[in-house]
């Protein structure tokens, strides 16, 4: 029996306005190669000027997971060539980075919790793209240069859920603090996953592989799991040393299996050295005082949810996972609504209508029109039925919550002399029923609940039909 062990590195591309080193902008699928100059495309003579804001964001950063922020840090050069570095190298943080020895809390869903250490963060630039097209190959650099902010773990996970827990975590705190759009498909969220096994109860670190650039957090789940299943096959069948060496894999997601990149035969001579054309990177103390005061984060926001709300810990943990989830909350909150109606009429019933394609971010009903629907409930002026009738109304047709009422009757009656008016009726037509009910035959108060909301045409208040009713039959 195997234990697994798993570190991850997390590429988060940090989303200021101009790259990292020039003022070239860094806007996502513009046409190919038009925001580079002399800097970004390495020409001679051109040199790089370290971008403040990088620095503010790793502050941040550094802030969140409680890690020493160094003031001064360095950059150095990792040499490699391939089309897509103009430079031939790249700049990148390796003896003195930004952000060293921080924290991160996973929690389980039996509300357990595990604290993972991350090693650093480090600020880097990133490389240009390559298009394959057919027989040609294309690069665009538009890219290249771009401030990432790498983010190293310790080998602190021992399974897959661990490793997927910590990059969603992880993933909802960039968010948060609002310095990555952290938008997976688009690349700027990327994690390379180092793993290895190990006998059961042995603490020694066995050979990691390396898989590279793995986009979805199902694809980690999976990356994971096929990897072990290969490194445990190995050592059942007795080739681990022969088919196990440290190298970077690429994970197929077609083919579930992982393949070589590069071997260790091939392994990188990356030839660091110090940065010769940068100054250090210095943090004074205003703009680090400014930028370690960060905004909320999802535990803290959780726990307000708790105490505030009254909320339970799994819907709290729910609608915090992601800012637009909890910015919708709240914002619904404003309408003076309970907590716990707020949680259910999200991530159920506006959840649940949220199909092809729509999310909480662009969902065609907005927060403050459910704060409303939710009072209209919650002030009895329509049931909890008829409420689901007026959002699927709103979910295809522009308009607002008291209009709709209006316009498809749903207003619930509010007369107790109506509803009296109507039970009498009912109990007098129903004579016998209504002895065999007094006679012990209680379920047959389901019958005259029934009779009632049909005869209101459904807009009785359920709980003063039952009452009235259980009144009226004893
Ligand atoms: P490199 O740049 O060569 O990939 P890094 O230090 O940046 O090296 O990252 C190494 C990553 O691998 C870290 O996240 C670390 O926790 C992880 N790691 C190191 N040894 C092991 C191991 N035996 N099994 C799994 N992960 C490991
Ligand atoms: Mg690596
Ligand atoms: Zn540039």
């Amino acid at each position: 029996m195997f234990d697994i062990v798993i570190g991850l590195e997390v590429h988060t591309q940090l989303n200021t306005t101009t790259k990292l080193f020039c003022s070239c902008p860094t806007s996502f699928n513009d046409r190919p190669n038009i925001n580079t100059c002399p800097t970004c495309l390495a020409l001679p003579g051109a040199l790089p000027v370290l971008n403040k804001s990088v620095l503010e964001k790793s502050i941040m950063l550094g802030t969140a997971i409680g890690a020493t922020v160094n003031r001064t840090s360095f950059f150095d050069r990792k040499s490699y060539f391939y089309p897509d570095s103009p430079t031939s190298y790249q700049i990148t943080q390796l003896y003195k980075p930004v952000v060293e020895h921080g924290t991160l809390d996973i929690d389980f869903e039996d509300g357990t919790s595990k604290t993972i250490r991350i090693n650093r963060a480090h600020i880097e630039a990133d490389a240009g793209k390559n298009i394959h097209d057919g027989s040609v190959s294309k690069v665009d650099l538009n890219r290249a240069g771009t401030p990432l902010l790498e983010i190293v773990s310790e080998p602190d996970m021992f399974s897959a859920e661990e490793a997927v827990l910590y990059v969603k975590k992880l993933h909802s705190i960039v968010r948060y603090l609002d310095i990555s759009n952290a938008n997976m498909q688009e690349g700027s969220f990327r994690v390379d996953v180092n793993v290895s096994i190990r006998p059961k109860g042995d603490t020694k670190l066995y050979t990691r592989v390396e898989i590279k650039n793995i986009n979805s957090f199902r694809f980690i789940q999976k990356a994971i799991e096929v990897e072990v299943q290969r490194q445990t096959e190995a050592w059942e069948d007795g080739v681990y040393d022969e088919e196990i060496r440290q190298e970077t894999r690429l994970f197929d997601q077609v083919k579930q299996e992982t393949r070589s990149m590069r071997g260790k035969e091939e392994a990188a001579d990356y030839r660091y050295f110090p940065e010769p054309d940068l100054l250090k990177a210095l943090i004074p103390d205003d703009m680090f005082a400014k930028f370690s005061d960060i905004p909320e984060l999802p535990d803290e926001k959780k726990a307000r949810l708790v105490s505030e709300y009254g909320l339970r810990e799994y819907d709290a943990a729910v609608i915090t996972a992601d800012l637009e989830t909890a910015h919708f909350f709240e914002a619904m909150l404003k309408e003076g609504i309970s907590g716990k109606n707020a949680v259910t009429w999200l991530t159920v019933e506006l959840q649940a209508r949220l199909k092809g394609g729509l999310s909480i971010a662009t969902s065609p009903v907005d927060a403050k029109t459910m704060g409303t629907l939710v009072k209209r409930i919650e002030d009895k002026t329509i049931s909890g039925k008829a409420a689901k009738e007026v959002l699927d109304y709103l979910m295809e047709n522009a308009s607002d919550v008291d209009s709709v009422i209006e316009k498809l009757g749903l207003k619930q009656m509010n007369d107790t002399g109506a509803l009296e008016k109507i039970i009498d009726e009912i109990i007098a037509n129903n004579e016998d029923k209504a002895e065999q009910y007094r006679g012990g035959k209680e379920k047959l108060l389901g019958f005259f609940v029934g009779q009632t909301m049909k005869a209101s045409k459904g807009t009785a208040n359920p709980q003063s039909v039952n009452e009235m009713l259980k009144a009226k039959l004893a």
